[in-house]
């Protein structure tokens, strides 16, 4: 029977508008849905944002008995129970930070056959008694979300999902087991097939692309002033700014905080009552800037991160890609930006190369680390480019910063003989400050100790900023004409490319962006994104929506999208409901919504009638 015949799928359907109060799925997710009640076990790869959640709770619901939810993140779980209960669904979570009330409230459920879904953290789950209370219960599947903890090619990697196989043949024998992750790369999915399925699983693969994310990357140059630029762009909107180190995500809060924004800071060395209240208030409140490390995050699901924005280079591509997805799940336009100097890279690659690593994962991190400098060095679409590493093949997206802003080039072949001959004359022997110095015509301590004023190339490229000469070198590195040797002090050498163009028989165009322009983009944008999705005229309404649901939401000690999503408002703003089946119509509002808010949203809206 077609997928859009059988019954479950209709159920499936019918429970997406009643209890989530949804229009219509989103891509990929009916097949997901489909191939699950049909009985299949599977792995989806999605991304960030894309509605992995949404796969395994509407097949819970359709099927009864309980579907376990293994999750690593026990804030996530927690955050999703709240989320189902406002739905008015049965769910709960068992993990180390419930209290005793909680506990016996999911264990009464359970054992009365009424829970639905039951979130559990790894470690719980492997406990006999947990299991021994499982297998006598009603357990009809088992999702594991954040599957690639399971891979040690992973950056996650936790022992306790390697015993989840074993664990699920402890339940129910051949218990249905469905798998997500939104981690995309080869070695890691075929990792995870072997560890958590005994057959191969029905797999699939949603597209990476994120159109409603703004990409754009910028040279790093005073880090803190283009961060406060663009930070200022989205004045009152949520945002992440990540930072490569402790020292730097408390400097970057002070300094945000002195500009009036609202940072607090996370990292791994701050108290864990310190780091917990500001994670709440990040999640809770609206207009939050989270300076942190990427220790924060993978258990934030906060819808309405309007931007991220990375302080340092981010580790590889993948993890751009994981840190970036943070902003704009709720499908409404989110700004990201990246800002990239010589250091960060230098030191990404000493990190590797020293690392404790194996050579064959050496050799997967120094790709991953080449595809993000050649992002960052991107001649055209920053989402093809993305994409392209993805292996899927996309039109230019008109949504980054060189689809907009474009890149002007310029015949670079004078500078880029200038930058190596400067590294030839002084005997492919220095690192790129020094030769940046030397073609300035600067008369820098070491520039005398060596007598390389006296070198002809010196002062020969005084007409351009230390900065412009930065991104020459990183440039050329791009291009591949200079390599870097970083087991000795990153000295610099010409390759023979590079001497095919130091020799006059190569011309070459570079990108012209070499001066940063900090801040630009943020004097042309009016309005923040959040607003950007409501008319003016609407503008009043939305702000007394967003009043009340703050207000409803501090009552109930959760945060304001458990209440409604910024995209409900905006919904209501526009569309002005004025009576309760109006209002259910509305996106993001099911029955239980409509029941519970239904007359207090109804009554603000009649209020701005006009
Ligand atoms: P993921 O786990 O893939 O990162 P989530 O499951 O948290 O994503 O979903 C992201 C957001 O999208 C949530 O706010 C969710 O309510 C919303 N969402 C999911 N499915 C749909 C849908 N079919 N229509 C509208 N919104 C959806
Ligand atoms: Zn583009």
């Amino acid at each position: 029977m077609p997928d859009s015949l059988s019954p479950d799928l209709s159920q499936a359907t019918s429970l997406l508008h009643s209890v989530f109060g949804f229009g219509a799925f989103r891509p990929g997710q009916e097949e997901i849905v489909g191939a699950i009640l049909r009985g299949e076990n599977v792995l989806a790869v999605m991304p960030t944002g894309s509605g992995k959640s949404l796969c395994y709770q509407l097949p819970a619901l359709v099927r009864g008995g309980v579907t376990l939810v293994v999750s690593p993140l026990i804030a996530l779980m927690r955050d999703q129970v709240r989320a189902l209960t406002a739905a008015g669904v049965a769910a709960g979570s068992l993990n180390s930070s419930n209290d005793p009330a909680e506990t016996a409230r999911v264990l009464g459920l359970l054992r009365r056959g009424d829970l639905r879904l039951l979130y559990v953290a790894p470690e719980r789950l492997a406990r006999p008694d947990t299991i021994e209370m499982l297998a006598e219960s009603n357990v009809s599947m088992m999702a594991i979300d954040e599957a690639h903890c399971v891979s040690q090619w992973g950056h996650d990697f936790r022992k306790e999902y390697l015993e989840l196989g074993s664990v699920a043949r402890q339940i129910g024998g051949r218990l249905q087991t469905i798998a997500f992750t939104a981690t995309a790369d080869a070695p890691t999915r075929t990792d995870i097939v072997d560890k958590l399925f005994a057959q191969p699983p029905r797999v699939f693969v949603r597209s990476f692309d994120r159109p409603n994310l703004r990409l754009a990357f910028k040279p790093k140059e005073r880090s803190s002033k283009q961060v406060l630029a663009f930070v200022r762009a989205h004045e009152g909107e949520s945002g992440i700014v990540y930072c490569a180190s402790r020292r730097k995500v408390e400097e970057l809060a002070e300094t945000l905080k002195e500009a009036g924004v609202r940072a607090l800071p996370y990292h791994a060395g701050l108290d864990k009552a310190v780091r917990d209240r500001n994670q709440d208030t990040f999640q809770q409140e609206d207009g939050v800037v989270m300076t942190a490390t990427v220790a924060f995050g993978m258990g934030i699901d906060k819808p309405d991160v309007r931007f991220v924005c990375h302080a340092d280079l981010p580790a590889n591509v993948e993890a751009y890609y994981q840190e970036i997805g943070r902003a704009g799940r709720d499908g409404l336009p989110a700004d990201t930006l990246t800002l990239y100097g010589m250091g960060d890279m230098q030191l990404r690659r000493l990190q590797i190369e020293q690392g404790d690593l194996s050579d064959e994962r050496k050799r997967i991190e120094r790709q991953r680390l080449g595809a993000l400098l050649s992002l960052a060095e991107a001649p055209r679409c920053r989402r093809q480019t993305l994409l392209a590493y993805f292996g899927e093949s996309s039109e230019p997206c008109g949504n980054c910063d060189l689809c907009q802003e474009g890149v002007e080039r310029f015949d670079g072949t004078i500078d880029a003989q200038k930058a190596m001959s400067a590294i030839v004359r002084t005997g492919e022997r220095f690192g790129m400050e020094h030769l940046v110095s030397l073609l300035r015509g600067d008369r820098t301590e070491n520039i005398l100790k060596y007598e390389h004023e006296r070198l002809p190339t010196f002062g020969v490229g005084a007409d351009r900023k230390a900065s412009e000469w930065r991104s020459i070198f990183r440039q050329l590195s791009a291009l591949g004409l200079i390599a870097q040797d970083l087991m000795e002090h990153g000295r610099w050498w010409v390759t023979d490319e590079g001497w095919q163009v130091l020799k006059g028989k190569q011309r070459i165009e570079l990108r012209k962006d070499l001066a940063p322009a900090a801040g630009a983009r943020g004097e042309r944008r009016g309005r923040p994104a959040a607003s950007a999705v409501v008319d003016d005229g609407d503008l009043v309404l939305f702000d007394a929506l967003k009043a009340l649901r703050t207000r409803l939401a501090q009552q109930q000690g959760v945060p304001a999208y458990v209440v409604f999503s910024d995209r409900t408002l905006a919904e209501l703003a526009s569309h002005r409901p004025t009576s309760p089946r109006a209002f259910r119509e509305i996106h993001g509002i099911g029955d239980a919504k409509l029941e519970r808010y239904g007359a207090a949203f109804l009554e603000v809206v009649q209020k701005h009638a006009t």
